[in-house]
């Protein structure tokens, strides 16, 4: 049985309170593309369910249903009748597993280490590079990564994605 945390519940609404006015209409999950494509195994109407429920352990460790998954396509905060700040609750969700060392899909491990090394989370490769040219579209300019690796030494990054830090 899963327990109601209400500490982390009321956290959650304290760091994003359009949590509070979902009425569980199911907009968001209707209009999802995720949604459509998992034939609704992605569920963001489940995951504000279980956040307004204070499911701590679900949406932490088990990850069901799975916050990683959003696209961050925006789709379900535009229809949304009670503007809830969907994407936000689910970055908050996020922020929460990685800084409690919980596991995370392998994708966004690898993402973390390019932004380290690279600056960007997909570098720009030459079939990319290719593309952009046969569509016509500008040069992309890459930041300094010396800059970048400065900001993340800043918010302690390397240090909150304790599992690359091992890796190195
Ligand atoms: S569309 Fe908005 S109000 Fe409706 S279930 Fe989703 S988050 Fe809640
Ligand atoms: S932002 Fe995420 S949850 Fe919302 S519609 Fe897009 S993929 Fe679905």
């Amino acid at each position: 049985m899963q327990m109601i945390d209400f500490e982390f519940r009321n956290d959650l609404i304290k760091e994003d309170f359009s949590l509070n006015y979902c009425y569980q209409c199911g907009t968001c999950s209707s209009t999802c593309p995720v949604a459509l494509i998992t034939e609704g195994e992605f569920n963001p109407r489940k995951i504000i369910e279980q956040s307004l429920l204070g499911l701590k352990d679900l949406l932490l460790k088990d990850q069901n249903p799975n916050v990683w998954l959003c696209s961050t396509c925006q789709m379900c905060v535009e229809e949304c009748p009670q503007n809830v700040l969907l994407t936000e609750i689910f970055e908050k969700i996020k922020n929460k597993i990685i800084s409690q060392g919980e596991s995370y899909p392998e994708s966004f491990k690898v993402q973390a280490k390019s932004v380290i090394e690279n600056g960007v989370a997909i570098p720009l490769t030459p079939p990319i590079i290719r593309r952009r040219d046969q569509l016509g579209l500008p040069k992309v300019e890459s930041a300094s990564t010396d800059e970048i690796k400065k900001l993340l030494d800043a918010t302690g990054f390397e240090k909150k994605i304790k599992i690359l830090k091992e890796e190195k």
